[in-house]
């Protein structure tokens, strides 16, 4: 029988089986572990877009300077 008898191939079958069963909830784990950091990523920029105050630059018909809406060209004006 080449040395393979019944126990042996049980035993081969059960260490397969071990082996498999724990990489499957090593992949669940890690799995998982994307999924949430990938949702605190997620709700982190949501929440960073909405604290933070952006404003939409608006452009200087002299000189093409991009500028603060509210206040006067940087470029235009330097002083102020
Ligand atoms: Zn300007």
């Amino acid at each position: 029988m080449l040395g393979f008898s019944i126990p042996k191939i049980l035993l081969l079958i059960f260490i397969i089986l071990i082996v498999w069963y724990g990489f499957k909830v090593i992949e669940k784990r890690t799995s998982m572990k994307k999924s949430r950091s990938s949702d605190v990523n997620s709700a982190n920029e949501s929440s960073k877009f909405k604290d933070d105050d952006i404003q939409d630059l608006e452009k200087c018909p002299k000189c093409n300077n991009y500028f603060i809406p509210g206040s006067e060209c940087t470029e235009c004006n330097p002083n102020k």
